[in-house]
C-alpha cells in the first residue's frame, strides 16, 4: 500500500453489498409503494418466502447450466449437514410455496408478487451486487397467451407511474421442448465451425446449452453469435401461434416492443415468451427487468402440471434511472428545559403522535439555544417549547422554523396549526 492510499476500512459491509441510508430508503419505499399498489389492481397477492432454501430446489428449479447456479450461488452446509443457498431468484421459491401448500387447489388467483434481497457471487460492478434486491412477478396456471401480454402492460405500468421513460421492451420465443432441441441442434452445429472465435466458457455452452451463448458479453461471442439461425424458423405451430398473440395483443395495450430473436434470457426453465426491459441510461448492465414463461417448472419440481409465468425487476437498476418526488416530512421537534418538563414532553410527544404528527424528542439537557440548534440540522417544520411557565399554563409556543411565526395555545389549539 503506497502511503497516500487510503487506509483500508476495518469496519465495512462486505464487498457487493450495501447499506441503504436514510435519505435514501426513502427512495425504496416508494417504488415498493408503487409496486405493492399496481400490482394489487391486476388481482396481485404478496407471497413471502424464506431467504435460503435447499440447494436442490435451484439446481432443479433454476437450471444445471444456468451461469446462476454453475457459478454464482451461496451455498453453505449448516450445523446439521444439509446444503443450503441463499436464493439467487425468487420463482423455485414460489413454485415450492405452492406445491407444499397445494395452493393449486384454492380459489385464489394464483398471482404473486414479492420484494425483496437475492444473492449472486458475481462479479461486482456498477448495476451488479452480490446482494441486490428484486421485485419479483409470478401467475402459474394462465395457459393463454393473453397473460403474457398483461404482464409486460403491467411491468410498463409500473414503470409509466415511475416516470421512466428511456426504455426499450424486447420480446422473443424460445420455444418449447418440443420445437427446442431442433433448434438447439443447428446451434451446435454452427457453434462447432465456429469454436475459433469462441470464448472457452462458450466452447462449453455449445455443448450443453448453446443457447446460453447469446448471453455472453465477449464482444467476439457476440459478434459470432449474430450470424447463428434465428429461432422463429424453428418454432412449432403451436409456440408460432402463441407468439402471434402476444404480439397482437400487446398492440391493445399499445406498448412499442422490439422482436429480438437472440434473447434467451440466462435462466433454463423458460419456455416459450421471453421479455426485457432495458435503458440506454444503465449503461453495460442495461437490463431494468426481464422475464417470461416456465411452463414446466412446477412438473420438473414434481408438482401438478401447471404453467408459469413472470418477471423479475432490478430495484437497484430502476432506482437508478427514476427520479421520484419524496414524500413531504414534517417533523415537530419537542424543546423540553429542564428535568420536570422532561415528563410533560414525553405526554404532549405521545398526544401530538397519537394525533398522526411526526414528533421527535431527544433525551438530551439542552438549553433553548442548542434546542433550536440541533432542529435546525434535522431540518424540524416546527419547535414546541415546553418550559415551567408553559407546564403551569398548560400552554405552549410553537415556532414555524420556515417563517419564524410564533403561536400560543393548549396542545389542542395546536394541533390545528400543526395540520393547517
Ligand atoms: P434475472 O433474475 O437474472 O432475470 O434478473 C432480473 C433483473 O434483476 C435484471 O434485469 C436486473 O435488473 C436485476 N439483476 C440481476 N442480477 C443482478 C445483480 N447481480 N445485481 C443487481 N441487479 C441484478
Amino acid at each position: 500500500m503506497s502511503e497516500d492510499s487510503p487506509p483500508k476500512k476495518e469496519v465495512a459491509a462486505v464487498k457487493g453489498t450495501h447499506d441503504i441510508l436514510p435519505g435514501e430508503v426513502e427512495k425504496w419505499q416508494a417504488l415498493e409503494r408503487l409496486a405493492r399498489e399496481t400490482f394489487e389492481l391486476y388481482g396481485y397477492r404478496e407471497l413471502r418466502a424464506p431467504v435460503f432454501e435447499a440447494t436442490e430446489l435451484f439446481e432443479k428449479g433454476t437450471g444445471q447450466t444456468s451461469d446462476v447456479v454453475t457459478k454464482e450461488m451461496y451455498t453453505f452446509t449448516d450445523k446439521g449437514g444439509r446444503s443450503l443457498t441463499l436464493r439467487p431468484e425468487y420463482t423455485p421459491s414460489v413454485a415450492r410455496a405452492i406445491i407444499e401448500h397445494r395452493l393449486d387447489l384454492q380459489a385464489r388467483p394464483m398471482r404473486f408478487y414479492y420484494m425483496g434481497p437475492m444473492f449472486r457471487y458475481d462479479r461486482p460492478q456498477k448495476g451488479r451486487y452480490r446482494q441486490f434486491h428484486q421485485i419479483d412477478v409470478e401467475v402459474f396456471g394462465e395457459q393463454d397467451p393473453a397473460c403474457d401480454a398483461e404482464l409486460i402492460g403491467m411491468a410498463d405500468h409500473l414503470l409509466r407511474r415511475l416516470g421512466v421513460t428511456d426504455k426499450e421492451i424486447l420480446v422473443n420465443s424460445v420455444g418449447c421442448r418440443a420445437c427446442r432441441p431442433a433448434y438447439s441442434q443447428a446451434l451446435r452445429e454452427e457453434a462447432g465451425k465456429r469454436t475459433a472465435e469462441l470464448c472457452p466458457d462458450c466452447r462449453r455452452k455449445a455443448e450443453t446449452n448453446p443457447l446460453r451463448i447469446f448471453d455472453c458479453k465477449v464482444e467476439a461471442c457476440q459478434s459470432a453469435a449474430r450470424s447463428f439461425p434465428e429461432i422463429q424458423g424453428f418454432l412449432c405451430a403451436e409456440c408460432r401461434d402463441h407468439f402471434t398473440e402476444v404480439l397482437s395483443l400487446l398492440g391493445l395495450y399499445g406498448i412499442p416492443i422490439r422482436v429480438d430473436p437472440k434473447l434467451v434470457r440466462g435462466l433454463d426453465y423458460y419456455t416459450k415468451t421471453t421479455f426485457e426491459f432495458v435503458s440506454s441510461g444503465l449503461g453495460a448492465q442495461s437490463a431494468l427487468l426481464g422475464g417470461g414463461r416456465y411452463d414446466d417448472m412446477m412438473k420438473d419440481f414434481g408438482g401438478p402440471d401447471i404453467c408459469g409465468n413472470g418477471f423479475a425487476i432490478g430495484m437497484e437498476r430502476l432506482l437508478s434511472v427514476v427520479s421520484l418526488p419524496l414524500p413531504e416530512r414534517r417533523l415537530l421537534y419537542v424543546a423540553y428545559l429542564g428535568g420536570a418538563a422532561k415528563r410533560t414532553a414525553v405526554e404532549l410527544a405521545r398526544f401530538f403522535r397519537e394525533e398522526g404528527v411526526e414528533c421527535l424528542v431527544e433525551f438530551k439537557d439542552r438549553g433553548m439555544k442548542a434546542h433550536f440548534g440541533r432542529a435546525n440540522k434535522l431540518e424540524a417544520s416546527w419547535v414546541l417549547v415546553v418550559g415551567e411557565d408553559e407546564i403551569r399554563k398548560g400552554r405552549f409556543g410553537l415556532k414555524e422554523m420556515a417563517t419564524g411565526r410564533q403561536v400560543e395555545g393548549t396542545r389542542e389549539e395546536l394541533l390545528g396549526s400543526l395540520r393547517g
